[in-house]
């Protein structure tokens, strides 16, 4: 019998997510349903529910299993909500944000990461996600305003295009520090004010683009 990983799933969920304080039953259900191990390359498949990032191509990561139900769980997501993603990776965040959400616009600087993330999302059946290769930190303003902004990767501050494309009542979360480490920020948008407030410290891969790091 093929192995689908359940148990390995329900013990990460239990162990790295439900134990760590994360309280938000739609975030831990999209957890137990999505199969991670489709998400990460062969060579990796064993530590698939393991509590650590995991190398992808390009130098790049799929990001710890309790790094994406904070961030998710900061972004208290609807199910009318039209979000946009930075930094497709994997696919596997904008899996959870996809069965959380009305629509998700998810951007990938690197072609060949955004092609695979789409080939595994399609195969899992996903018809809300659009897929765009770019500088995400120029946001998409063809869609613009999104209720939810998420970006997933590393930033020396908010990309200001971002905090223009996020709607009122919006909420915007990312990792925001030194290229080695950082803190979540969580902004909401009240009017014409951004209240921001931070969360946990966290190490993500930078955030590479005309509003991020340079090189
Ligand atoms: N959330 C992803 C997952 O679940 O697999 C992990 C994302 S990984 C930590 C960060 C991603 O951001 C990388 O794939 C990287 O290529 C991408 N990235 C970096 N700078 C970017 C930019 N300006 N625009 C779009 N993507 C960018």
């Amino acid at each position: 019998m093929i192995n689908d990983f359940e148990i390995e799933r329900r013990e990460m969920v239990k162990n790295q997510i439900i134990a760590r304080g994360i309280k938000d039953n739609s975030v831990i259900n999209a957890m137990l349903n999505i199969p991670r191990h489709l998400f990460v390359s062969d060579k990796f498949i064993v530590n698939a529910y393991s509590d650590m990032a995991l190398p992808t191509t390009d130098g790049q990561t799929i990001s710890q299993p309790y790094m994406v139900a904070v961030m998710t769980e900061l972004l208290e997501l609807k199910k009318d909500c039209k979000v946009l993603e930075i930094g497709t990776g994997s696919g596997y965040q904008t899996a959870i944000l996809a069965s959380l959400s009305k629509e998700v616009f998810t951007i990938e600087r690197i072609k060949t990461l955004s092609e695979k993330a789409q080939t595994t999302l399609s195969s899992l059946g996903y018809k809300n996600i659009y897929y765009i290769v770019g500088d995400g930190t120029l946001g998409h303003k063809e869609n613009a305003p999104y209720d939810r902004i998420i970006v997933t990767a590393g930033a020396p501050e908010v990309p200001l295009p971002l905090k223009e494309q996020l709607a009122d009542k919006g909420i915007l979360i990312a990792p925001v520090g030194s290229r080695y480490s950082q803190q979540l920020i969580k902004i909401i948008k009240q009017g014409d004010k951004f209240i921001d407030k931070y969360s946990t410290g966290c190490v993500f891969v930078p955030l590479l683009g005309e509003y991020g790091w340079k090189d």
